[in-house]
């Protein structure tokens, strides 16, 4: 294929996985501000070595630093805002510990690889492949970099917010699913607390006078796992419970974590509403409900549907069929999304195992992915 078929650019799969080994060997568990800084450090080199324009923002709460970068030409007007993020869920050590990095047939494993260092990499190895070919896209393309999407952006989400605001469109590199599927909506998330205080007791002697807060709690548990509801898409879970000092002590405190998925804004009022107001079963325990919605729902609108149709087109011209789904997990897609940004999520590579020990991507998927974004960001305009 010549290269001057600007339709089929021809990118070389191996050297792309080589730069995704460079980024999974460099490990980011999202609570190492310094580890994610590392890698970080990397991207800021290789952008700058391609004439990307840098800006990089301190990082936050012992988190890493947003990297932002951009294509040198294009101006100043609204562009395309590529999202990433750099850290991940597995902690130091694991490539050595569960998951190292190796090739099996078609699979290529490591901590992180599908989500999203395979993503990532391939957004940038796109803008590296326009800057050597000596092309320039129509629109300008912003890259940022977060450090602590695994845990629900905190301290990126207004940077996300701002930056998004300033573009035309948005695409994510989450990872692809189910062959390649990209992701067109979200659930939106919630994360609530509820604690209960009673009053502690020795359960021998004066049981009477105790108030146990695990009780009070479990009645709270049956009552938030009461309230999913798959026809409407709406899902609790009670993910984590503590409390309780000792077998023989009436507990006077415990705590359980909620999460919370609802697919439209009108049911995220409501479910939010219902949980923050869940009140005490035993008056003289006290319960206090804390939280919030922290990602709002992803809904495919026009602006989607339509962002959707141009990279299916662009799919097809590079020999593949591209299809969309909806997902229930969350990511920084939903911030934009909820602005009304046109946004394209799991745009990166195919894989399976997302947080799991046995992470990992198909190789085949690379070559496919990696002229979609070139074609993507030369074709948006
Ligand atoms: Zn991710």
């Amino acid at each position: 294929m010549d290269e001057q078929n600007t339709n089929a650019p021809r990118v070389d799969a191996e050297e792309i996985l080589d730069g995704i080994r460079q980024w999974v060997e460099i490990e980011t568990p999202t609570h190492d501000g310094e580890a994610v800084n590392r890698l970080a450090d990397v991207v800021e080199e290789s952008m700058r070595s391609l004439g990307a324009l840098i800006e990089r923002t301190p990082g936050r709460d012992g988190f890493g630093d947003i990297l932002k970068t951009r294509t040198p030409w294009g101006g100043d007007g609204p562009g395309i805002l590529v999202l990433s993020h750099l850290d991940t869920v597995h902690p130091t050590g694991s490539l050595e510990e569960y998951n190292p990095w190796r090739r099996e047939g078609d699979s290529v494993f490591g901590p992180g690889i599908y989500d999203m260092k395979a993503g990532a990499y391939l957004a940038y190895y796109a803008y590296q492949h326009l800057v050597r070919s000596g092309r320039e896209t129509p629109l300008p393309v912003t890259f940022v970099y977060v450090p602590e999407e695994e845990i629900g952006s905190p301290t990126s989400r207004a940077f996300i917010e701002a930056e998004a605001r300033k573009h035309k469109y948005v695409l994510v590199t989450e990872p692809a699913r189910e062959g390649g599927k990209i992701v067109t909506g979200r659930k939106g998330v919630g994360r609530f607390a509820a604690v209960a205080r009673g009053v502690a007791a020795h359960s021998g002697s004066r049981h009477a006078d105790g108030r146990s807060a695990i009780k009070e709690i479990a009645r709270l548990i049956l009552a938030v796992e009461g309230m999913t509801d798959y026809e409407r898409g709406v899902t609790t879970n009670v993910g984590l419970v503590s409390g309780g000092t000792g077998v023989n002590v009436v507990p006077h405190e415990c705590r359980v974590d909620i999460d919370l998925r609802i697919p439209t804004p009108e049911l995220a009022a409501e479910y939010q509403e219902r949980i923050l107001g869940l009140t005490a079963h035993d008056p003289d325990v006290e319960l206090t409900v804390t939280g919030a919605i922290n990602r709002p729902p992803y809904q495919k609108d026009a602006g989607i549907q339509s962002l959707f149709d141009h990279a299916k087109a662009v799919c097809a011209e590079v020999g593949f069929e591209l299809k969309d789904m909806h997902t229930g997990g969350g990511s920084d897609g939903c911030f934009t999304a909820a602005l009304g940004i046109p946004t394209l999520d799991g745009l990166g590579a195919d894989g399976v195992g997302a947080h799991a020990q046995h992470e990992q991507i198909y190789f085949s998927s690379l070559e496919p992915r990696a002229k979609m974004w070139i074609r993507l960001l030369e074709t948006l305009r």
